[in-house]
This record gives C-alpha cells, sequence and structure tokens, in this order.
C-alpha cells in the first residue's frame, strides 16, 4: 500500500474503534479529508481508496483543485467538498458557486449571502455554524448564548440547508485533557437541543488528528481529518 493507502485505512480503523467503543453504530461517523495545501495527486490517491468528502480552507487553491477534479472520479459519484476555511464577505459569491458545504458560519450576513449567490440549479448548501466552545478571544465563532438567535435568522434563507455545528477547540496539553472534554460535552449538549428544534439537523462537526477517538466519544458525526491523512503540512 502507499503512505496515503495505509493512512486512509489507519483512520478508518480509528473511526471504528472509536465509535464502538462509544457504542454508536458503525459508519455514523464521516471522515471529512481536509486537503490544504496538499497536491492534486494526494486528493485523488485518497478518492481512489473511496474517500469523497474534502475540506478546504484557502479560497483561491480551493476553486483551482474543484475545477480541475470536476467529474472525479466519476459524474455519478463525485467528490464533495466543504469550506472550513474563515469566510470575508467578498468570497462568498465564489464559495457558493463551488462548494456543496460550509462549515463556519457565523453571522447571517454571510448566510444570506450564500443563499441570494447560490447559482441556479444548483442545490441549497449544507452549513454548519461555527461555535467558539472555548471562548477564546481570538477564535472564530458564535458564543453559544447567541445561537437561538442566528439559528432563527439562517433558517428563514431558501438557499442554505442547515445540517448542524461546527468548532475548533482550544487546544489542551494536559493529560487529562479535561477542559476539552469539558469543551466538547457543552457541544454535544447544544448539538442535541438543536437537533429537537431543527429537523435539517444531523451534523456535529468536531474531531481533528490529535482528538477524534474524543470527539467521536461526545457524539462527534463528522470529523475533520488533515496531518494523519496526508503527513504534516509545510
Ligand atoms: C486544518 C484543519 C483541520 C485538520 O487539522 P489536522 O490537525 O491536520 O487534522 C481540521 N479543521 C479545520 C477547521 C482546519 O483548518
Amino acid at each position: 500500500m502507499s503512505d496515503l493507502a495505509t493512512n486512509f485505512a489507519h483512520v478508518s480503523q480509528q473511526i471504528r474503534a472509536a465509535e464502538q467503543a462509544a457504542n454508536r453504530a458503525a459508519g455514523s461517523v464521516a471522515l471529512l479529508a481536509v486537503s490544504k495545501t496538499k497536491p492534486i495527486a494526494d486528493i485523488q490517491a485518497m478518492a481512489h481508496c473511496g474517500q469523497r468528502h474534502f475540506g478546504e480552507n484557502y479560497l483561491q487553491e480551493a476553486v483551482e483543485k474543484i475545477t480541475t477534479l470536476s467529474g472525479f472520479p466519476t459524474e455519478n459519484d463525485p467528490l464533495i467538498w466543504h469550506y472550513i476555511g474563515s469566510i470575508q464577505s467578498n468570497k462568498t459569491r465564489d464559495i457558493a458557486a463551488h462548494f456543496d458545504w460550509v462549515h463556519t458560519v457565523e453571522r447571517t450576513k454571510i448566510a444570506q449571502r450564500l443563499s441570494d449567490q447560490l447559482p441556479t440549479g444548483k442545490p441549497p448548501i449544507n452549513i454548519c455554524l461555527q461555535i467558539n466552545i472555548s471562548g477564546e478571544a481570538s477564535k472564530s465563532g458564535i458564543a453559544p448564548d447567541e445561537l437561538d438567535d442566528l439559528v432563527s435568522e439562517v433558517l428563514t434563507l431558501p438557499g442554505v440547508t442547515l445540517r448542524g455545528l461546527m468548532t475548533i477547540p482550544a487546544p489542551d496539553d494536559t493529560p487529562d485533557q479535561a477542559r476539552l472534554v469539558q469543551d466538547f460535552r457543552k457541544m454535544q449538549t447544544l448539538y442535541r437541543q438543536l437537533q429537537q428544534r431543527v429537523a435539517s439537523v444531523d451534523t456535529l462537526s468536531m474531531g481533528m488528528s490529535s482528538d477524534l477517538a474524543l470527539a467521536v466519544a461526545h457524539g462527534s458525526t463528522m470529523v475533520r481529518v488533515g496531518t494523519a491523512l496526508f503527513g504534516a503540512r509545510q
């Protein structure tokens, strides 16, 4: 097996083990392969392993990849592209044109623009609302107490479908990871409450290379994995 195929098998196995440990159904956690800064050949190699969901942070780089890989591997089974970077409002048109999902919505204005700028004939964009769960001053995302209002506003927009919540917690290097566990628990609670309220909500985008098992233990339905799949970024 190539390195990438080995990595893919290993990460898939980690997810299966985490699902099992948490008494969750096999396949209940999706893998989003974060391919930012990585070449198109690496995306093709992952796709040949069966991977379909890819995440990108940098718009120009992403649009180039998405355009090049249009129709790959086949028209009927295409790659699914997730935007996971920060969003400036002058970039929403390109995001709406090229992406299937956006994980980093934190303002009504951005959701409104994505909805308005959706190209004719393209299905609504799947969105997750980003929560700043650790309350870091410098981090993107809304505070949990701002969620209800943002949800009400987003639900009025025809060009977006609210699929769930996303978070990037502050790193926790302590051995027991108590703070990270607390953040994941808070997200799990918020997510369950949102699921009660909104029928289209089925996605908790939470967990990366270093903490995916802990995230799955706390209800994540989609882990975003870069380094463990593609190797370290430059
Ligand atoms: C880069 C990135 C990831 C992947 O992180 P790894 O630690 O490389 O797995 C996940 N989510 C977001 C939002 C990212 O920007």
